[in-house]
């Protein structure tokens, strides 16, 4: 027998299958990792396949040296999803093999944990124990209990007393596995009777296909989430959920917990590496039945897939921005094909691209308009930052929110204010006129950048110069930059002395379920305020909070990508899903520069539909994706000679490309990285823009790509970031 083995080494010239011979005694599975002879050196690799034949002259083939697992760690359908994943992203093959076996399977770091029990053995004297009361008593404990760990009896009696009746041979010890798991707080479950929008959308998900729920906030979708896995359960099925990292929230965790207790197993980057090695194995098994987390859950070697979904669709974090590059909606819809099963993809505000498969019917609307419990949307007041200014204000808050504030204060209850730190890059804005620099060729935002000084498009690498003054309105008020969350808690204490104020972002979250105290501190006090960045705008249930305030909604505005009206208009709709959730009243207070833009109009009016009608049009018009796709390939290398030259030579090949297809490729160039240097790398990309989807020519593309073997070379369609 022969083994076709990946070697497990991440270049680009050991990307290929390479055959191994298998000796007769040695038990070679498909999905198991082993050691093999590879040059000089001892390597490891994953079989992928095995065979009777292999094409190579026998004294060519060199025998596996032995086995690493004692049971396959890749199953089978991971095994057809490498070769999707490898010819749809463009990656290599153990690139997305390691993403299947984590690195604390891999690697061999974390051990398996064991608990020790103690147990009566046959042959005891009690007679012989007279004078050890101690020891007699934990006999007699054992009598009765007949099995009791180890650690609880050392603790009540003494390490000495245990250890004389385990030198003895009194008692005995079993060794039994447990596994540890992610910790939770008290959970219980709600009993809820669905509505008939909910009834409506469980009832129709039942075909192997994909269906877009589109519900708004508050809408149940979570319920109807757990009803379709209840059902996949029942059908003796399994399930995947997906969730974005940071709506991974402790309470929403504890509420599948509750729902579905032992089967389910938990993804997510704060597990420690034990957790995540038992939850994994768990799942492996068989014993875990529902797997939620993040992104990389969609990977987990779950068998018999029931149903898969996705909440919160239109999320970016869904497509991991590193190498290796790859869309999990993608891939959970290769498993949900793979698996006969639906595919869910929920959103209070779907991503264009899929609202427009939606339009299209290649795949299946589904809708849940109005809130579970029927109380009303919070109303949206749009605040004219430039009025305030002209009226003399030009702090941080407006008049409207501070009063707003006060209110809630004074009613004992709860404000949210959102800022959009992660929209942070840059922009050059008029706070006089509101005018905005934009790249005169590409209509998106120009980014600054610090190191030249210069304003840049991230889209076609023009550079212009900064601005000292409003070529609009002569204004010498044209600056760029925001405020953080520190700033901001710091302006309200002064304003608010006595209140609780609360801040969560990044840098306060860092610690250990430190995510989970900030929430704790805040459902318990009244009135408080808690300021922070994207972490607060989804996934939160509190029901005290009456106001959310959008300190500077532009900020996601103006982040220089075509996405970022989209991002905006669903930024808004989540922060705002968080007030009035109870039977209090919510309202949202939303402070723009650009009162008339035509995102505000529609969140303001929870009007997707009209939203969603707009941006197709202009997209369609300026031929951005779901109309076009976007191709950036990025060469990066610590030798600007060498990145220079293999981006030429790439870039003479895909002339030929172009020719062959100059009706579809819109546009196309190379250029310095709008970062032209990160860690001491010289970065170069060629942009391409074509017009039809065709993986045709997006692989003719790729192609051209092949020989720059000293560069590292990133390709990416539709990247979430050009810079
Ligand atoms: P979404 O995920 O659509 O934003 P959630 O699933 O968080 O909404 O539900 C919002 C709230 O409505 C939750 O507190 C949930 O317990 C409650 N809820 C869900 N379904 C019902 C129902 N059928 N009747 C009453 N309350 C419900
Ligand atoms: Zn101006
Ligand atoms: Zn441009």
């Amino acid at each position: 027998m022969f083994a076709e083995v990946i070697i497990d080494q991440d270049v680009k010239a050991l990307d290929k299958v390479f055959d191994y011979a298998i000796a007769g005694d040695m038990d070679v599975k498909k999905g198991m990792r082993v050691y093999v002879p590879f040059g000089k050196r001892t390597l490891q690799g994953f079989v992928i396949g095995l065979k009777e034949k292999s094409e190579l002259t026998p004294n060519k083939i060199k025998p596996i040296i032995s086995i690493i697992d004692e049971q396959p760690v890749i199953k089978e359908e991971m095994l057809i999803l490498m070769q999707y994943m490898c010819s749809e992203f463009h990656l290599r093959q153990t690139s997305v093999l390691r993403l299947f076996v984590p690195s604390e399977i891999r690697e061999g770091k974390v051990k398996e944990l064991f608990e020790k029990y103690a147990v009566l053995s046959e042959n005891i004297d009690k007679n012989s124990l007279k004078r050890a009361i101690k020891q007699q008593i934990i006999v007699e404990k054992l009598e009765i209990y007949k099995r009791i760990r180890l650690s609880e009896l050392k603790n009540e009696f003494g390490a000495s007393a245990v250890k004389a009746l385990l030198d003895k041979g009194f008692i005995l010890l079993e060794k039994e596995q447990v596994f540890r798991k992610p910790y939770l707080s008290e959970h219980f479950d709600k009993k809820i009777t669905l509505n008939p929008q909910q009834d409506n959308a469980i009832k129709t998900i039942c075909q192997p296909k994909t269906y877009l729920l589109h519900g708004v906030t508050g809408s149940g979708k979570t319920e109807v989430y757990m009803h379709l896995i209840s059902k996949a359960l029942s059908q003796g099925k399994t399930a995947i959920m997906l969730v974005p990292e940071i709506s991974l929230t402790p309470q929403v965790m504890s509420t599948f917990k509750a729902r579905f207790g032992e089967q389910i197993a938990l993804i997510h980057s704060s597990l420690s590496a034990g957790e995540r090695f038992d939850e994994w194995r768990r799942i492996f098994s068989g014993d875990a039945k529902v797997v939620v987390g993040a992104r990389s859950a969609i990977f987990a070697p779950i068998e018999n897939v029931g149903i898969i979904i996705v909440d919160e669709e239109h999320e970016q974090s869904y497509i991991s921005e590193s190498n290796p590059r790859f869309d999990s909606k993608e891939v959970a819809l290769f498993r949900a094909k793979f698996n006969h099963c639906p595919l869910v993809l929920g959103s209070a505000t779907p991503s264009i691209e899929d609202y427009q498969k939606a339009v299209t019917g290649e795949i299946q609307l589904l809708e849940m308009p109005v809130r579970a419990n029927g109380r009303p949307l919070p109303k949206i007041q749009i605040i004219d930052m430039l009025n305030e200014i002209r009226a003399g204000n030009g702090g941080i808050f407006s008049t409207q929110l501070l009063s707003d504030l006060a209110k809630v204060i004074n009613d004992k209850k709860q404000a949210m204010l959102f800022i959009n730190r992660r929209g942070y890059s840059s922009f050059m804005m008029c706070r006089e006129c509101g005018y905005l620099a934009k790249c005169k060729d590409c209509d998106v935002s120009l980014v600054y950048h610090r190191e030249d000084n210069r304003l840049k498009c991230h889209y076609c690498g023009k550079q212009y110069k900064v601005l000292d003054r409003c070529p609009n309105c002569g204004s010498d008020k044209i600056k760029q930059g925001a405020v953080g969350t520190e700033r901001i808690v710091s302006e309200l204490q002064k304003i608010f002395p006595d209140v609780k104020i609360l801040r969560m972002d990044n840098d306060t979250v860092s610690k250990k379920n430190s995510h989970q105290k900030i929430l704790e501190q805040f459902a318990s006090t009244l009135p408080a305020i808690l300021v922070g960045t994207q972490m607060i705008a989804k996934g939160h249930d509190f029901e005290n909070v009456t106001l959310v305030g959008i300190v500077d909604a532009d900020q996601s505005l103006y982040r220089s990508d075509y996405r970022s009206t989209e991002r905006c208009f669903s930024l808004i709709t989540q922060v705002s899903g968080r007030a009035g959730r109870s039977q209090f009243e919510g309202k949202v207070d939303l402070q723009t520069y650009s009162p008339r833009h035509y995102v505000y109009k529609f969140a303001a009016n929870y009007d997707y539909k009209g939203f969603f009608k707009k941006e197709a049009n202009i997209r369609a018009t300026a031929k951005f994706p779901p109309f076009s796709k976007i191709i950036r390939i990025l060469f990066s290398n610590t030798d600007e000679n060498v990145v220079k030259d293999e981006l030429k030579s790439c870039y003479n090949r895909l002339l030929q490309v172009r020719e062959k297809y100059i009706d579809d490729i819109i546009y196309m160039d190379a250029m310095k990285s709008p970062i032209k240097r990160i860690k001491s790398s010289f970065r170069y990309q060629i942009v391409i823009r074509i017009k039809s989807a065709s993986k045709q020519i997006e692989d003719e593309i790729f192609d051209c790509t092949k020989d720059a073997l000293k560069s590292s070379v990133f390709f990416e369609v539709n990247p979430e970031n050009m810079s």
